[in-house]
């Protein structure tokens, strides 16, 4: 297996820049998400990886190996990067292991060495026996893996899903989930896994490039993302994050500040040096917004809607002097806030959006 390094890479239609200026370095054996609104640019940039299309500036590196440059375009089938795609592309009058060893046979291997690499590929994807069927009689999570065998079985460098789940049901994709995660431990190899759904790329990836506009927003961890993002756009595309406008009143130890928000002091998680401004902007979770109990500081407002979510019901709110701002948060049973209601909220923390970021 081999990392891969994407260094400045630039790719532009006509005027339009589709990716802009993006480096990524994914380590040997890494799991990386790349996740992002749609038109955002990550089928662009998979194709890019897989040699589909060409740069229009910057590097790719796969491995120690340059693959496209300003200069130069190694073609896809010479770049050993497998490719799962979302609606599994296999051959339906083929059997199931002459769909996974065609590439085998294209480069003439011979036949034991053949029947051996599709065997060892069918049990990585836990598939043994199925060799005989045909894809129509798979199941939609049987027929993905059978995609990823197929790839698997020409010993790629790095293994590129192209939204590999967005056609199963609910429940497969949970279990399918679980499979590519028990794959990669099982096999370490290195994966870009292209999808809109933060769920999945939260589950599943060790870090997550989040793509807004043709450019990186921000490249973490899942849990940096959802507790610390660099700016507005990743605070409110992961977890539905709330931005609100803050003025930064004092800063209280190299993680934290006290700021002002909705009329309300409040202290909350930021980077080392921060300082008093104004136009600030925290990033809030429903976890942050509390009942403000009588007596301590709050946020006047009433009760939009209340959703029931079987446990707990998600309630919106809207600040009496801030009618434009929505808020949302989660409340168990039993639920005291009903539609219409007045209701008064304490914001009990957040996340101050790093200065260099905020609008
Ligand atoms: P989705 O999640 O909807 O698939 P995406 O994040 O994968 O979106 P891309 O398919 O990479 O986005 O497209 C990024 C932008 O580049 C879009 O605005 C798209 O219209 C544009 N684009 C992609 N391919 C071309 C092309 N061949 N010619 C012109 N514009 C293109």
């Amino acid at each position: 297996m081999a990392g891969l390094s994407l260094a400045g890479v630039t790719k532009s239609f006509g005027d339009f820049d589709a990716v802009k200026d993006v480096s990524i370095d994914v380590k040997d054996g890494e799991f990386l998400a790349v996740l992002g609104p749609s038109g955002c640019g990550k089928t662009t940039l998979l194709r890019l990886v897989a040699g589909f299309e060409k740069l229009t500036a910057g590097e790719i590196r796969i491995g120690s190996d340059s693959v496209s440059s300003g200069e130069f375009n190694v073609p896809p089938e010479k770049r050993r990067v497998g490719i799962v795609f979302q609606n599994y592309a296999l051959w339906p009058h083929m059997t199931v292991a002459e769909n996974i060893g065609y590439s085998l046979k294209v480069a003439k291997v011979d036949r034991a060495e053949a029947k051996k690499r599709i065997d060892d590929a069918l049990a990585l994807v836990n598939l043994q026996g199925l060799g005989e069927r045909r894809p129509a009689n798979l199941s939609g999570g049987q027929r993905q893996r059978v995609a990823l065998a197929r790839c698997l079985v020409a010993a790629p460098s790095l293994v590129l899903f192209d939204e590999p789940l967005a056609n199963l049901d609910v429940h497969l994709r949970a279990a399918m989930e679980d499979e590519f995660a028990a794959f990669h431990e099982r096999t370490g190899t290195t994966i870009v896994y292209i999808t809109h759904d933060q769920a999945e790329a939260m589950a599943l990836a060790d870090r997550i490039a989040v793509m807004d506009k043709g450019r990186l927003a921000q490249l973490a961890t899942p849990r940096e993302l959802y507790s610390e993002p660099a700016n507005a756009m990743v605070a409110s595309f992961i977890a539905q994050g709330m931005v609100l406008p803050a003025k930064v009143l004092t800063s209280e130890d190299s993680g934290h500040c006290r700021v002002e928000a909705l009329g309300q002091e409040v202290v909350v998680r930021c980077r080392p040096g921060e300082r008093p401004r104004d136009n600030a902007q925290i990033c809030v979770r429903a976890s942050d917004l509390v009942a403000a109990e009588a007596g301590e500081q709050g946020v006047d407002g009433s009760v939009k809607r209340a959703v029931y979510k079987g446990g707990a019901a998600r309630i919106e709110f809207v600040p009496a002097a801030w009618p434009d701002v929505a808020l949302h948060f989660e409340q168990r049973e039993p639920n005291p806030f009903e539609a219409g209601s007045a209701a008064r909220l304490r914001i009990a923390s957040g996340w101050l959006i790093p200065a260099e970021s905020a609008a």
